[in-house]
């Protein structure tokens, strides 16, 4: 099996941390989302140990709440002890209902509106990681009217380029993401950051990318972030204190992709950031790490019903679920690659090659191509595993197509988390 909290009951079952996936599903319905919350738990505790074993004082991860955003979760990573990425005041909202503590969260975002910004100082988010000129004019402006000085880090572009999916691919000098180190835009940043009343510059950040298998990017941008550092302090006489390298770190979806040990990568992570300090003579900062997918992505299970299957002879071969981009736009966006099975008949010889396809009303709904599985009938249960980050959180309402519940399992029990979107729901704020 993919992972090691799946495993086959003797029933020919699916399970997910030993619960039986059909009777998840008789008590909450389909399409259902079964997030292993003891995974996600675990993974974070390798996250923050990791980064107080091998990175100075002070550093810490925080979870990149884009990947999969609702009130469960932030109060997850708060009693983790972790900080967390917000991106829009959605988030910040989500995070404040769950009661997750602001002074730990990290404002990030291309464009932030000067009503994000107004929202996000009068809620108390400790950080701000600021993009570009216009936005920095706008923190300080904000931040002097309110008789505040807003911490802050600078988004810079460090120019590598992880080899990920072009779509995913956020560090290049082109990126729509932050200042060039390489054409004196991110200088300028610092500079002009400095010279500001009402802003605390602490440090810089960079994201590289996603679904990244190998430490060797993060190192190339630790690199070149240090020796930025040190350029700064012997330009500016500005020495950050705090380097941000960003998300990025992948997880297997299938199982042709590398099993990734994140501890080892953190640790490499952090004897070249030692070493590079040395030889840059900086005292090294403390390092924050953003991992949003690698703590959430492998952790949850999509569960769908088998509607109808379709043999086009010479062809192909369709079988339908009664859910699709709706819930998991992954596929439709970027052909991501995703495993499935045949949840209620594991045992069951698979025979049969087929594309999962959606409901919606488009032809790219599709979930997965050429998948072989046990000959699917109506009624069936489908299992699309490693669906825990960017597929709730980019869910819609094409067709007027509710958005699924969620559970979560902890300590041998269930709780729904995330209720399921009804039918009023839909029509709430249609006048
Ligand atoms: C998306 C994002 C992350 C998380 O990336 P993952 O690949 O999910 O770990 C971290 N930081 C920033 C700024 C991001 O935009």
């Amino acid at each position: 099996m993919l992972y090691d909290n799946l495993t086959i009951n003797d029933r020919g079952h699916l399970t997910i941390a030993g619960h039986d996936t059909t009777e998840l599903v008789r008590e909450y319905g389909t399409p259902l989302m079964v997030l292993d919350e003891d995974r996600v738990r675990a993974r974070c505790r390798t996250y923050v140990e990791a980064l107080r074993e091998h990175f100075p004082a002070g550093s810490l991860p925080l979870y990149a709440s884009k990947a999969l955003s609702f009130k469960e979760i932030y109060r997850l990573a708060a009693t983790e002890g972790m900080g967390i990425d917000v991106v829009s005041i959605g988030e910040i909202h989500t995070a404040q209902q769950a009661g997750f503590p602001l002074e730990r969260a990290y404002f990030h975002g291309n464009n932030k509106t000067d009503e994000d910004i107004a929202f996000a100082m009068e809620h108390g988010v400790g950080y701000f990681v600021c993009d570009n000129l216009d936005e920095l004019d706008a923190i300080d402006a904000k931040a002097g009217r309110r008789g505040i000085r807003q911490k802050l880090l600078l988004r810079l572009t460090p120019g590598i380029d992880p080899h990920t999916h072009e779509k995913i691919n956020t560090g290049r000098i082109d990126s729509k993401f932050g200042a060039a180190i390489e054409t004196g835009q991110a200088e300028e940043l610092v500079v002009r950051a400095l010279s500001k009343q009402n802003v605390e510059l602490l440090g810089y950040h960079c994201h590289i990318g996603s679904q990244i298998f190998d430490h060797t990017p993060f190192c190339d941008a630790a690199i070149l972030m240090l020796q930025f550092l040190a350029d700064m302090r012997d330009r500016h006489g500005f020495c950050a204190p705090v380097l941000n390298l960003g998300g990025g770190m992948g997880v297997p979806y299938t199982d042709t992709d590398p099993v990734i040990d994140y501890k080892a990568n953190i640790e490499k992570i952090g004897k070249l950031v030692a070493d590079t300090c040395k030889k840059l003579n900086i005292p090294a900062p403390a390092i924050l790490m953003e991992p949003g997918r690698s703590l959430v992505a492998d952790a949850c299970t999509t569960l769908y019903t088998v509607g109808g299957t379709k043999v086009i002879p010479g062809f192909k071969n369709y079988v339908s679920v009664d859910g699709g981009m709706t819930d998991n736009p992954r596929y439709a966006l970027y052909q991501a690659a995703y495993t499935v099975a045949l949840a209620n008949r594991m045992q069951d010889p698979a025979d049969f090659c087929c594309t999962v396809a959606g409901r919606c009303c488009e032809s790219g709904d599709l979930i997965q191509e050429d998948v072989t599985i046990p000959t699917p009938r109506r009624g069936d249960l489908l299992a699309v595993f490693t669906t825990g980050a960017y597929n709730y959180s980019m869910a819609s309402n094409y067709n007027r197509v509710p958005r699924p519940a969620m559970v979560a399992l902890s300590d041998g029990q269930h709780r729904l988390v995330i209720r399921r979107e009804s039918l009023d729901d839909l029509t709430r704020n249609d006048v």
